[in-house]
């Protein structure tokens, strides 16, 4: 069961240090950008001295100057940006990670489980080399486009675990581990339910479980889990939002 709500805190005073509102909610659904390079923002509620942003995957590192765009226009700019949170560690998530980083002086989360991913640029890394030869042409073309390039490769600054809470950053959520994907696949649960799934489900032609899968039990476990879970509005790493009753 999704126990967050007893992790948060929930006096005026914490909410006004600078924790997301409903308000901002609806900003941030109204103004989230999804096209093809699998990153969500999430406006943080201002304090009394600054304004802060979570990006949450960056997408691919062809997008680059679309991303910077739209970070900019969203009123996003270097020392705005609180954290840079990553799903799993697959090159269409992690693409613009080690820039934005560098850019921005901004440290990076994530599972520990992909940590390889990353610093290696190695998308086998932690998957059963089955996945290799399972999931046919559509996996083959996945991995054809490449691994995650020397240059945008990094060390991540912090690994967060399940049921970790977002707060230290102003961010009202919560870190779920959703292995199946990959084994260091996260998800981030908002208080209010939203969920930044990663690749656990995707929208590309229908809200779906994602058919790539590098450990079934893992993978099933996890939609298990999803199961228990308080969640309305899902953000998936690929495709529209979308509601949870939604899944197929
Ligand atoms: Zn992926």
């Amino acid at each position: 069961m999704h126990t967050a709500a007893t992790n948060y805190p929930n006096s005026r005073e914490e909410w006004q240090r600078g924790f997301i509102t409903a308000k901002n909610i609806q900003d941030t659904e109204k103004n989230a950008t999804h096209k093809s390079h699998n990153f969500w923002r999430r406006k943080l509620l201002p304090n009394k001295t600054d304004t802060g942003f979570i990006l949450i995957d960056t997408g691919y590192s062809k997008n680059r100057a679309e991303i910077e765009r739209e970070l900019e226009n969203a009123g996003c700019k270097t020392g705005t940006l609180n954290l840079l949170i990553l799903t799993h560690g697959d090159f269409d998530h992690c693409g613009n990670c080690a820039y934005l980083s560098g850019k921005c002086g901004t440290k990076v989360a994530m599972h520990s489980g992909d940590r390889g991913m990353v610093e290696q640029g190695d998308m086998f890394y932690n998957r059963n080399m089955n996945f290799a030869v399972t999931g046919l042409g559509k996996l083959f073309l996945f991995f054809s486009r490449g691994n995650l390039k020397e240059e945008d490769r990094f060390a991540p600054d912090l690994f967060v675990k399940d049921g970790e809470d977002l707060v230290g950053f102003r961010f009202d959520a919560q870190v779920l581990h959703f292995p199946g994907h990959s084994e260091g696949s996260i998800g981030i649960l908002t208080r209010t339910g939203d969920l930044f799934c990663g690749d656990l489900l995707e929208n590309t032609k229908q809200p779906a479980k994602n058919s790539i899968v590098a450990d079934k039990k893992a993978f099933a476990d996890s939609i298990k889990k999803l199961k228990q879970l308080k969640i309305g509005t899902v953000y998936p790493g690929h495709g529209n939002p979308f509601h949870i009753t939604q899944l197929t």
